[in-house]
C-alpha cells in the first residue's frame, strides 16, 4: 500500500494515470473467516459421520445457537436468506400486494415477485433509511396482505409503529433482517419482532455460513409450518402433509456458521474499530457524513455508509466512487438505483410513475466503505485520506472527469466486472 500523503495534484490520482493507492483491491464485505482449525475439525467430524444434510447435528446446533443469541423460541436454518424469505412469505399466507422498501438489496422485492405477489414500493425515513410508517399507512389498499420491512444496514425499522399499522389493518409483518444479526432495538435483539424475521449468513455478511439463512419466530404454529415447508412438506419418512420445497441448510454450511459464531465478538470489535476510525477521520469533511450508529443499542457495525452531498462536496457520489475504484478501493453504491428503478419493476406502469424522494436521494448519495476483518487501521487511514483529498479537490476532479467523458457504470461493468465475479464480490 502506498500512502497518499505525497499527492500534491489531482494528476497523481490513479484515475488520471497515477499509481493506485492499493496494489490489491480493498473490498466491502470480504468474508470474515473464523478459526480455520475449528472449521476443519468440524468438517472431519461431519465426513466421518456421513451425515451431510437433512437436519444433521451441526444444523441443529446452529439453529439452537441462533435462537439463544436472539432470544427467540424457534429457528429454521435455510440455504440462504432469499429462500428463507420465500418460505416465510408462503407460510404466512401472503398474496396480492405486500408493502416493501425500494431502498434495499433486490432480493427483498424479487422474493415477492417470484411468488406472484406484487411488491408495493414505499419510501423510507431520511435518518434510518427504513420504511416510513406514514408512507406505509398511505400505501395500504384492499389487496394488501403484509408489510416486509428491512432493518437496513443493521438499523432496525420503527418496529412499534409498523406493528401498530399491521395490527390495525390485519396485515402480516415480516422483516428482512439480512443485515441485522447481532443488533438490538430498544434493548431487544432483532429476530423477535413481527411475525417472523429472516437473517442472511451469506459470505459477504459479517457472520457467514458460506451461504446460509435462518427464519426466526416466537410463533409455534408458524414454526411448525416453516419446518414442514423447508423439507418438501415431509412430516415423517413417507408422509407428506402439504406443499414444500428444499429449503434445508447443509452440514458444511452449519459447520462454517458455528465457527463464525465463535468469532462473532471479534468480528464486531473489528467492525466497530473501523467504523469509529472512519467517523473520526472523516469528521468535519464538508459534505461527507458517516451514518451514525446508536451507542445505546447493540450493533454489528457491518456497513459503514457515507452520505456524499454533491453540492457541498463539489463532486458527485459517482465520481468519488470512480476515483476510489481506480485506487483499488472498491466502495459500493448500495442500494443504487433502488429496486423500483430496476427490472422487472421499473417497466411496470404504476412503478414507472412512482416517485420516492428519500429513496432516490439516498440511491444517488450513499456510498458504502470497505470494512471487516480484512481491513485494518492503516487501510482505513488511507481511504480517509483519499476521501479528504477528493472532496478537497472536488470541483477540479469533477471537471477533469467530465473532460474524459468518464462514466462509473461503464467502468465497473466493462473493466472491473470479470475480476469482481472471480473474487465473488458481485452478489
Ligand atoms: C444479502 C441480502 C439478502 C439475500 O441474502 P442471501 O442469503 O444472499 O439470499 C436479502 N436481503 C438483503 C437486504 C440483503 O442484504
Amino acid at each position: 500500500m502506498q500512502l497518499l500523503a505525497n499527492r500534491s495534484s489531482t494528476g497523481d490520482l490513479a484515475i488520471f494515470g497515477g499509481t493506485p493507492a492499493f496494489g490489491e483491491p480493498l473490498h466491502v464485505g470480504r468474508p470474515n473467516i473464523g478459526e480455520r482449525q475449528r472449521f476443519l475439525e468440524r468438517m472431519n467430524d461431519l465426513l466421518d459421520r456421513r451425515w451431510l444434510t437433512n437436519q444433521g447435528p451441526y444444523v441443529q446446533e446452529f439453529e439452537r445457537c441462533i435462537a439463544d443469541r436472539v432470544g427467540v423460541r424457534h429457528c429454521v436454518a435455510t440455504p440462504n436468506a432469499t429462500v428463507g424469505l420465500e418460505i416465510a412469505i408462503r407460510a404466512l399466507g401472503l398474496r396480492g400486494e405486500v408493502i416493501v422498501p425500494s431502498f434495499t438489496f433486490i432480493a427483498t422485492a424479487h422474493v415477492l415477485q417470484w411468488l406472484g405477489i406484487t411488491p408495493v414500493f414505499c419510501d423510507v425515513e431520511p435518518e434510518r433509511l427504513t420504511l416510513d410508517p406514514d408512507a406505509v399507512e398511505a400505501q395500504v389498499g384492499p389487496r394488501t396482505t403484509g408489510i416486509l420491512g428491512v432493518h437496513l444496514w443493521g438499523r432496525p425499522c420503527d418496529v412499534e409503529r409498523l406493528s401498530a399499522i399491521a395490527d390495525c389493518h390485519h396485515l402480516r409483518l415480516l422483516f428482512d433482517a439480512a443485515h441485522a444479526f447481532g443488533c438490538s432495538h430498544n434493548g431487544q435483539m432483532v429476530g423477535s419482532f413481527g411475525d417472523a424475521e429472516v437473517f442472511s449468513f451469506h459470505a459477504t455478511k459479517f457472520c457467514n455460513a458460506f451461504e446460509g439463512g435462518a427464519i426466526v419466530t416466537n410463533d409455534e404454529d408458524l414454526a411448525r409450518t416453516l419446518r414442514l415447508m423447508h423439507n418438501f412438506g415431509f412430516a415423517g419418512y413417507d408422509t407428506v402433509v402439504g406443499l414444500g420445497i428444499n429449503g434445508k441448510m447443509n452440514e458444511a454450511s452449519a459447520a462454517m456458521g458455528l465457527t463464525s459464531l465463535e468469532s462473532l465478538d471479534e468480528f464486531i470489535a473489528v467492525n466497530r474499530r473501523n467504523y469509529e476510525q472512519y467517523r473520526r477521520e472523516l469528521a468535519g469533511v464538508r459534505g461527507l457524513r458517516v451514518l451514525p450508529f446508536s451507542d445505546s443499542e447493540r450493533q454489528n457495525y457491518q456497513y459503514v455508509a457515507v452520505d456524499v452531498d454533491a453540492v457541498e462536496c463539489g463532486i458527485s457520489r459517482d465520481d468519488v466512487a470512480a476515483v476510489c475504484w481506480a485506487e483499488n478501493v472498491l466502495v459500493r453504491r448500495y442500494f443504487f438505483p433502488g429496486c423500483h428503478r430496476m427490472e422487472p419493476y421499473r417497466s411496470s406502469r404504476p412503478v414507472r410513475e412512482q416517485v420516492l424522494p428519500v429513496t432516490e436521494r439516498a440511491a444517488e448519495q450513499m456510498l458504502t466503505l470497505p470494512t471487516g476483518t480484512a481491513v485494518g487501521p492503516s487501510e482505513v487511514a488511507a481511504v480517509c485520506e483519499l476521501l479528504r483529498f477528493v472532496v478537497h479537490r472536488g470541483p477540479e476532479i469533477s471537471a477533469a472527469l467530465r473532460k474524459q467523458a468518464f462514466d462509473f457504470q461503464t467502468f465497473t461493468n466493462a473493466d472491473a466486472a470479470p475480476a469482481l465475479a472471480r473474487e465473488g464480490v458481485l452478489v
